[in-house]
């Protein structure tokens, strides 16, 4: 619907990371702000040491992700950010950083479970989205908020289907609809093209980016 794409996305299995970013500001900045975060994961996670403290690492990439929008907000590309949601698995545990309403989920014996919690308003003061979602974030990569992102850690199983999605989605795509969707799908990819078709059928108003993780 848009015509520019705002959502960026990183995927690599072999070093179990895994990302997706929203951005947002006018003219192109939202464009620029979540593939200059796309690019600060993917350069600082080749440089990263070892990942012997996963946590740290992901709030390092992150730090370098928000500095990077910061470095380039100027002129028109002025007030953009991006949110951004990141997967780090090693054996059995999982860790999630995010910022903003990109969320991850996990599908696991037939559940759906959130594994993020948005940072908006509604959700922030518990308005739920009764009165509809106003669209503002309360945390961003770019904005220079303290802390950057929240990081949090799980188990992560055999036979999971980790969830990275944007606002593309959920918007359009109730969470019972999404866990249809994983627990119909033979395989990752035909849940993510599932997921993708679902949002554009409900209406499609934003980029919908979804990166669907099978735990082996
Ligand atoms: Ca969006």
């Amino acid at each position: 619907m848009r015509a520019n794409n705002e959502d960026s996305w990183y995927a690599d299995p072999e070093g179990r990371l895994f990302l997706v970013a929203d951005g947002m500001g006018g003219h192109a900045g939202g464009e620029v702000a979540s593939a200059l975060v796309a690019r600060a994961v993917t350069s600082s996670a080749a440089e990263a040491g070892g990942w012997e403290d996963p946590r740290a690492e992901l709030r390092r990439l992150l730090e370098r992700a928000d500095a990077d929008v910061q470095g380039q907000a100027a002129g028109p590309l002025r007030g953009m950010g991006s949110t951004a949601v990141v997967l780090f698995l090693r054996e059995g545990r999982a860790w999630i950083a995010h910022a903003g309403d990109s969320r991850a989920y996990r599908w696991r014996a037939r559940r759906l479970v959130r594994l993020t919690i948005d940072h908006t308003p509604e959700v922030e003061l518990g308005y739920g989205t009764l009165g509809g979602r106003s669209g503002m974030l309360t945390r961003a990569i770019g904005i220079g908020a303290e802390p950057v992102c929240d990081v949090d850690e799980t188990d992560a199983q055999p036979g999971d289907l980790v969830l990275l999605c944007s606002d593309g989605l959920t918007d359009m795509v109730a969470d019972a609809g999404i866990g249809a969707l994983l627990g119909a799908a033979g395989s990752p990819e035909g849940a993510a093209s599932a997921l993708v078709d679902a949002a554009n059928e409900a209406g499609g108003r934003d980029n919908v980016t979804v990166v669907v993780i099978s735990v082996e």
